[in-house]
């Protein structure tokens, strides 16, 4: 192999955080933390003072708390490889979804329950799982916190932290925050939970909700459309989750026809582990299980719109799943 195509293939084989300049990466830190001052990192646009202790609709001050972190293997198998994905489960969250299966620290939390970290102490959550043998640094529900994550990974490249980055978003996230994580993110493992405001504004508390993520799928794709893989494990992309609720799935295929409509055609993993949890009661019609015909009937009407990659999780997947955040392992079944 010559010079060059070495030089490249390195490059490929390069995280994306660690290819820009410390100057790149302290202007963004800087960007973030001046957001901070009137919270903006989520299409709320709560406008609070969060570096002077305010806080908006998501509960978070200026540093994170995290509940729990672990190699886990609960993610798409390109996620997971072998060894686990570093899952690093950040506490409170952009959405108030009335199923949440991580309630217990997306809404349920208090002040006081999770200890607040230092940027270093966030760097030696990413360092540990590296040695932990995490094939990535998965950041579940990070949208709050990508100030506090900057600073962590910044210090935590320093120290030798050189595995992808994976962005496990709601997708419910301001262009502002999109631009904040360009270039630092490798893998967009983006939520699409509903296609009807409708349906947003009375499961989740949330207004404009497609249209939102909808263009925030978009620069998504056009940031990290381009599948590489490095083995059998995804090195940068997108994977699509599309949530089923029970009697709604047409929701899904919705969906399913605005990727292809614009021709987003990433891999999409169909999640049919919804399990009637937390509030749901409430609402008798999302009190339900999804059926595995139901579940069938979307990954086909996916094949017929020409998505190649589909993954899709069996009605058991309702139990494995489901964890319980005041257990030391929460995800003892998976
Ligand atoms: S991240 Fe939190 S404080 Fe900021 S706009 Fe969103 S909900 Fe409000």
């Amino acid at each position: 192999m010559n010079r060059r195509l070495l030089k490249i293939r390195k490059q490929l084989a390069k995280p994306a955080f660690l290819k820009i300049s410390d100057e790149d990466f302290l202007k963004r830190i800087e960007k973030a933390d001046e957001i901070l001052n009137s919270c903006s990192l989520c299409p709320r646009k709560c406008g609070v003072n969060r570096n002077e202790g305010q806080i908006g609709f998501c509960r978070q001050g200026r540093n994170t708390s995290v509940s729990y972190y672990s190699v886990h293997k609960g993610e798409e198998p390109v996620i997971c490889g072998g060894n686990g994905a570093g899952a690093v489960f950040f506490v409170g969250c952009t959405l108030s979804c009335v199923f949440c299966q991580n309630y217990q620290i997306s809404q349920q939390s208090k002040k006081g329950d999770f200890k607040i970290l230092t940027d270093t102490e966030l760097a030696d959550i990413f360092l540990n799982l590296q040695k932990m043998g995490a094939c990535n640094i998965d950041l579940v529900s990070p949208v709050p916190h990508i100030p506090a994550i900057l600073r962590g990974l910044f210090e935590a490249r320093k120290l030798g932290l050189n595995i992808p980055i994976v962005f496990n978003t709601n997708s419910y996230i301001s262009e502002t925050a999109l631009d904040l994580i360009s270039d630092i993110v490798d893998i967009y493992l983006l939520d699409m939970k509903y296609f009807s405001e409708e349906n947003s504004l009375k499961y989740s508390k949330v207004k404009s909700y497609p249209e939102t993520v909808q263009n925030a799928v978009k620069s998504m794709f056009k940031s990290r459309g381009d599948l590489i893989y490095k083995d059998d494990l995804l090195a940068k992309g997108c994977i699509a989750r599309i949530l089923l609720l029970p009697n709604k799935a047409e929701e899904a295929e919705k969906t399913l026809s605005f990727l292809a409509e614009n021709e987003i055609f990433i891999p999409i993993s169909i999640m049919g582990q919804y399990n009637p949890v937390f509030n749901a009661s409430k609402y008798p019609e999302i009190c339900d299980f999804i059926s595995q015909d139901r579940i069938e009937s979307v990954v086909k009407f996916a094949e017929k719109l020409g998505f190649l990659d589909i993954w899709y999780q069996n009605v058991e997947a309702n139990k494995i799943y489901l964890p319980d955040f005041t257990k030391a392992n929460p995800f003892e079944n998976v």
